[in-house]
């Protein structure tokens, strides 16, 4: 499988892709706002994009389906629960659906509540798998949820999917916002070994060259995947004296998006 990522440059920091079989040639967009610019892309390659698939309804990953399908015949797919509303959808996609690019390429979806109600992220099936996970993980931080979203169903997400992928799963995410999540990390666990080296290579890239993490990264950069992390508790406790001494997971997880909202 060929991954291109495209950054979009507007000021919602969204990240596209395309996905190619390298046989065939045959290309998958990922939430193709900026539609043109995948388009532009695809050419370069010399790639057609038969397929657009959304991760979820919000505008800023649907808002480029028309001009894109207008532009290639190309097919939309997103999960079954969305497709009304964001209409004009040809393939509703459910767990464990498999999605095909030329004859090479497999991507399995996986059903990820939390950002949204009905959001898919897609995982290659590649010697080194890779997720793409739109508005659920990011690099360094988790969506939000309150356009839609539920943070006890963004936990279970995380904590029953994609915390038992492959620790080698690399991570391309729907917006670009390492530094700034990097920079909550380091708020919550001022004394997370690793994130202070990331967070300075993370300020010294430009969007379009940020880093991709893969999932053992993020256990040790991510807090939402740093739940018992003793430094994250005592932190939290400070702030909400009121939680138990031995917060479970879920409750840490809500706490903390709820933090991120308002941080
Ligand atoms: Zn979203
Ligand atoms: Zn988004």
């Amino acid at each position: 499988m060929l991954i291109e990522r495209i950054w979009s440059g507007n000021s919602l920091r969204n990240f596209h892709y395309l996905l190619a079989c390298p046989q065939s040639g045959e290309a998958l967009a990922v939430d193709p706002l900026e539609w043109r610019l995948c388009l532009d892309a695809a050419r370069r390659r010399g790639w057609q994009i038969t397929q657009i698939l959304n991760t979820h309804e919000h505008h800023d990953h649907t808002g480029g389906n028309a001009g894109l399908k207008a532009a290639t015949q190309a097919r939309v797919l997103a999960h079954a629960g969305a497709a009304t509303r964001i209409g004009g959808v040809d393939v509703g996609l459910t767990a464990g659906d498999l999605v095909r690019v030329g004859r090479s390429v497999e991507l399995e979806c996986l059903d990820t509540p939390g950002h949204t109600m009905t959001h898919v992220c897609l995982l290659s099936h590649t010697e080194q798998p890779a997720l793409f996970c739109g508005d659920t993980l990011f690099n360094a931080g988790a969506g939000n949820c309150y356009n839609g979203g539920e943070p006890h169903a963004l936990y279970r997400t995380f904590a029953t999917q994609l915390a038992r992928l492959p620790d080698a799963t690399r991570v391309y995410p729907g917006h670009e916002y390492l530094a700034r999540n990097l920079e909550f990390t380091l708020d919550r666990e001022p004394g997370n070994p690793d994130a202070p080296a990331l967070l300075e290579a993370a300020r010294r890239h430009q969007p379009a060259e940020s880093l991709v993490t893969t999932l053992a990264q993020e256990k040790k950069i991510n807090s939402f995947f740093r739940l018992q992390n003793p430094e994250v508790l005592a932190r939290l406790r400070a702030l909400f004296p009121d939680l138990d001494e031995r917060p479970d997971a879920e409750t840490v997880f809500v706490k903390l998006r709820e933090l991120r909202n308002r941080w």
